[in-house]
């Protein structure tokens, strides 16, 4: 390796490794990775291939993530020391690439690590958006968004020599394929992730912020990431990125399957396809349409698709449930109209239910329905995630296919999420109980064997303690914010969403600052941080971010305030961030309203670092509930069953829950005080104090007095440091269930069969 750097350095510019700058080392050592994976082995490319087609892959930065899998990290750490360079600072010059948006994008991610080193036969297919979702500047208390530009010259990306028509009706624009080489632990191939970019696209379409002209679709389609659908240009863009996505995926699916002696016939022989949420539903009428001009019936051509699909669904809120006017439809892709129709009229003579209609009365197309009809498998992703789905949700489809359903909860790599991120954890792991569990995280277990060992843990504490210095040190870094490493770290990062309820974390804030004011001090400081993203055109999202900027402003001016509680809010939050955080949380918040998270996956980094949850019994909580039992979780809130009994019999009513309740009438108002006021935009302030009293659709208030107590219980216990390390080694220890191996080792057996 020190060799190639050299040489690389010197051949490029006339530098050495002692005389390179950070930039020309990262340079060097991503040509020296790629191609490393470049001459690894060829994949066996016998039997099912497995496409995972996903609008978003959140893959985070690559070069660290790499040189852990190749085994090369150590060798790369000792040269860089060598010459006074750091390896992990040099990590920090990598831009992220922004391929995606939350969890779902982020999952995809870690299902290609977990598939590239299991040595699964399989690709993921996406879109190489250029600015990705946005980057987020905090300013003024407010969200703004920028193009989020991580494409440089040097990148991981490889450009190939194919290259797709896609037709809009007579439209024609071409899709060129870009490769990008996933790394396994210790495998001896690479996955592959492969990325369509419009050839004609036009970076300079992009006017100040994020604003395009969204109708140049010749030039325009993969600019961004979920272009803001607020407005009908916006739609109609979605729609014609999602067929630009499928169109240009059929053909490569098509292609290789005859490639590899397949014949069109054999296509569920040959390959397998995992729609990862309903945006690419359109692979399955396009690749319908492909298969009859290649000359095969239309009943053949159906069969054959529906026995090679497979539906990934990750949402029960209704508005997240994708569905197209037909006459958008007919607008951007006419060529399909006939064939979703076509579906339509079957699924209505297969199905008594109004419900499961692919084309409704309103003349709207359900996009999921159509992955249900005609994919030979539906998953949920958690074990309650999919109960909702049977019994409620999707219960007609239940009835009509009960065999198609299945649970595939949630998991995340653990290189990632523990090996490369918290490298002081892991090594204290392997030295308990040796190396096995990189490669079977259920090993794990055996630290029970130690919970009552001193010498482990107060080890466990003293790695939380530095990584919360870490952290501290970067926080004054990045933003001049100092934050006090003997603070409790109450740590929220997430996607910013209603259901997720930051704005219940924040009446807490309000709440512990009377507190404090009026003189019950926290046995410690609590330092309570924040990271999310809210989407462009979600202004209640945005308003309560605006709250919770305007919070922190308050507390960090009051000098009564700030020794005690402190609030922070990160920049641009995204996976390179979370690994700086998660290894520093205490208190993991995972407080969505029951029944509305799918499963979460920040929940299961978060406990496989130490951290210990407060959360509602939702999505994945539920399972790390029965795993860890009680005593090493806090649960509070209305179950699902309650809470889907208020939507069903419109039981709740915020308004009377405000008025009857003067504790409740007391926070939700210092929204509009004239303290916070002062700090921020009245509109925004008031609009948020509006919608908490009147409306309240995630029913924060509900739950708001138990989430208080139960979080003032869990601060209290924190003070038994032993029983809280014990804690943090139960969360270790039994998390292991959530690895992304046993995930896709699942799929492959229940669905993929690879
Ligand atoms: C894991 C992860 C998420 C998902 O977090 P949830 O708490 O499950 O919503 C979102 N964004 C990033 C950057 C992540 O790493």
């Amino acid at each position: 390796m020190e060799e190639y750097l050299q040489f690389f350095l010197n051949e490029h510019f006339s530098k050495n490794l002692d005389s390179c700058t950070s930039e020309q080392l990262y340079e060097a050592l991503l040509c020296f990775v790629k191609d490393r994976t470049q001459s690894m082995k060829p994949r066996k490319e016998k039997g099912r291939k497995l496409y995972y087609i996903s609008a978003e892959f959140l893959i985070g930065r690559l070069l660290g993530n790499n040189l852990l899998n190749l085994g090369l990290y150590e060798e790369a750490q000792k040269i860089l020391e060598k010459h006074g360079k750091n390896l992990s600072q040099l990590e920090e010059t990598e831009p992220e690439p922004s391929l995606g948006n939350g969890g779902l994008g982020r999952l995809a991610a870690c299902f290609l690590d977990s598939i590239a080193t299991l040595g699964l036969y399989g690709d993921g297919i996406g879109l190489n958006y250029h600015f990705g979702l946005f980057r987020q500047y905090l300013s003024n208390n407010k969200q703004e968004e920028h193009p989020d530009k991580w494409i440089q010259p040097q990148s991981w990306l490889k450009k190939t020599e194919t290259v797709f028509p896609v037709y809009f009706g007579t439209t024609e624009v071409q899709a060129r394929l870009y490769e990008l080489n996933v790394t396994g632990y210790h495998s001896e191939s690479c996955a592959k992730l492969r990325l369509f970019d419009l050839e004609q696209v036009e970076e300079k379409l992009v006017k100040q912020g994020i604003n395009f002209d969204k109708t140049d679709i010749e030039h325009n389609l993969t600019l961004f990431l979920y272009p803001d659908d607020s407005d009908e240009e916006g739609r109609l863009l979605r729609i014609y990125q999602q067929y630009f996505l499928v169109s240009a995926a059929a053909q490569l699916m098509i292609q290789e399957t005859k490639n590899r002696g397949y014949s069109l016939e054999e296509l569920s022989k040959a390959a397998v396809i995992q729609i990862n949420d309903t945006h690419p539903t359109m692979i399955i009428p396009e690749l319908i349409r492909l298969l009859t001009e290649e000359g095969i019936n239309l009943d053949r051509a159906v069969r054959i698709v529906s026995e090679t699909c497979a539906y990934t669904n990750h949402t029960i809120l209704a508005e997240a449930l994708e569905k197209w006017p037909l006459s958008y439809l007919e607008q951007v892709v006419p060529q399909l109209v006939p064939i979703i129709e076509h579906l339509d009229k079957r699924a209505k003579v297969i199905s008594p239910y109004q419900k499961t209609d692919i084309i409704d009365l309103n003349h709207q197309v359900h996009m999921a329905h159509i992955d249900i009809h005609y994919g030979f498998s539906v998953n949920g992703v958690a074990k309650l995630h999919t109960d909702i789905l049977k019994s409620s949700e999707l219960s007609e489809f239940y009835q009509l296919y009960p065999k198609k359903f299945h649970n595939e909860t949630n998991g995340i790599t653990f290189r990632r999420w523990l090996m490369l991120c918290n490298p002081k954890l892991s090594e204290l792991i392997t030295a308990y109980i040796g190396e096995g569990w990189k490669q079977d995280a259920q090993q794990l277990e055996k630290l029970t064997n130690w919970i009552d060992d001193d010498c482990l843990l107060s080890a466990l504490q003293k790695i939380k303690q530095e990584n919360k210095i870490k952290l501290a040190r970067e926080l004054e870094k990045k933003s001049g914010i100092c934050i006090s490493a003997d603070s409790i770290y109450d740590i929220q990062i997430k996607r910013l969403h209603e259901y997720k309820r930051q704005q219940m974390n924040a009446l807490y804030a309000i709440w512990k600052y009377f507190e404090i004011k009026k003189g019950n001090l926290p046995l410690r400081p609590i330092t309570m941080i924040f990271g999310a993203k809210a989407a462009p055109a979600y202004t209640i999202a945005k308003d309560i971010i605006h709250l919770i900027l305007c919070l922190q402003e308050l507390f960090a001016n009051d000098p009564q305030v700030s020794p005690y509680l402190k609030i922070v809010m990160v920049e641009n939050y995204n996976v390179s961030y979370a690994e700086k955080l998660i290894p520093a949380c205490d208190i993991s918040e995972q407080i969505s309203l029951a029944s509305k998270e799918a499963s979460g996956t920040g929940n299961m980094k978060m406990m496989l670092n130490g951290a210990v949850t407060l959360g509602t019994m939702d999505g994945a909580n539920v399972e790390i509930y029965d795993l860890v039992g009680d005593e090493n979780i806090y649960i509070f809130g209305k179950s699902s069953k309650e809470v889907m009994n208020l939507y069903e019999t419109k039981g709740y009513h915020a308004g009377k829950m405000y008025a009857a309740d003067k504790e409740i009438g007391r926070l939700v108002d210092f929204i509009i005080s004239k303290e916070v006021i002062n700090l921020g935009n009245p509109i925004s302030l008031f609009r948020l104090y509006k919608e908490l009293i009147s409306k309240d659709w995630f029913m924060t208030l509900l739950d708001l007095k138990e989430y208080i107590a139960v979080k003032e219980k869990m601060l209290c216990d924190y003070e038994n440091r032993r029983a809280w390390s014990q804690k943090m080694l139960s969360n270790i220890a039994k998390a292991g269930y959530f690895s992304a191996d046993r995930t896709i080792e699942r799929y492959n057996r229940e669905i993929w069969k690879i």
